[in-house]
């Protein structure tokens, strides 16, 4: 059987995107095979919070496009608009780096991104990185698991309101869990810290604030579940943070030395 001949040519076969964590801020704290992924492609999309030292590796000629405010908290019509050039550029041959903060799949809408080019019949990969909450720990000095007083660790969002339909979380099982780590917590800790200790969890549970973590900007807060919010509002930590509770906070004092910038009660 010979193949039919045609005069229009067939289209080139899509690019490979690569989903790429870039890690939680410090530009050494990504993957190695990341680095290779943006070094590599054709076109790079990248996410605000992603360090512009990143950015700067990829090639001369890679078309290098900013996309997402702040790497997170975007609109639907921000996200189809990424979807959009992601697919558009794979059809057209190219191999696109798309690099997220932290781990691309973790509330990174890498899942996301990844259904939409399944739908396409785009091929991807997912290279991870360093999350947030990872970074922020080791930075802080913070162990999230320890034999004794953490023996497990959970990531949570806290970017909806907890009075809010659209909170589905489990105050009565996060309380019970050991290490709660919270993305995206910062405008409602207040409420967060009162359904934990609404469903039993100690007041005097620590509690670790980490702002811009692994940058030269960090800030780390020590406060309890009873004096979280007002210390945070005092001290004017902002986004993006990352609140850290359990009995592993404790560790710190025992791990810390001086840091720069310290916030301390
Ligand atoms: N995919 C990312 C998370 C994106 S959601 C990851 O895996 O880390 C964005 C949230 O991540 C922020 O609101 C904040 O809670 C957290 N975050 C990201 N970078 C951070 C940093 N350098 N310091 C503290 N929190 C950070």
């Amino acid at each position: 059987m010979t193949p039919v001949e045609s005069d229009t040519p067939s289209p080139p076969p899509p690019g490979v995107v690569t989903l790429v964590g870039a890690g939680p801020g410090a530009p050494d704290l990504i993957t190695v095979r990341g680095l290779k992924a943006i070094r590599t492609a054709e076109v790079l999309l990248y996410d605000a919070l992603v360090s512009p030292e990143l950015v700067a590796e990829a090639s001369a000629t890679a078309l290098k496009i900013a996309v997402g405010k702040r790497g997170y908290c975007v609109g639907s019509t921000k996200q189809e608009h990424i979807n959009d050039l992601l697919v558009s550029y794979a059809r057209s041959g190219k191999s696109v780096c798309r690099l997220k903060g932290g781990d691309p799949c973790v509330f990174g809408r890498g899942g996301e991104e990844a259904e939409v080019l399944v739908a396409a019949g785009i091929p991807f990969e997912f290279v991870p990185g360093v999350t947030a909450a990872l970074g922020a720990a080791a930075s802080a000095r913070i162990p999230l698991t320890h034999r004794e007083v953490g023996q497990s660790v959970t990531f949570a969002t806290g970017h909806h309101d907890p009075d809010s339909p659209e909170c589905k979380l489990d105050w009565d099982a996060l309380s019970r869990m050991t290490t709660v780590v919270f993305y995206m917590a910062v405008r409602h800790v207040e409420k967060i810290a009162a359904r934990l200790i609404g469903a039993g969890r100690a007041g005097s549970t620590p509690v670790a604030v980490v702002t811009e973590a692994t940058t030269p900007r960090e800030r780390v807060l020590v406060a309890t579940l009873d004096d979280v919010a007002a210390l945070m509002a005092e001290a004017g930590l902002q986004s993006p943070a990352l609140v850290v509770v359990g009995e592993v906070v404790r560790y710190r004092e025992l791990f810390s030395h001086a840091h720069a910038a310290e916030v301390t009660r």
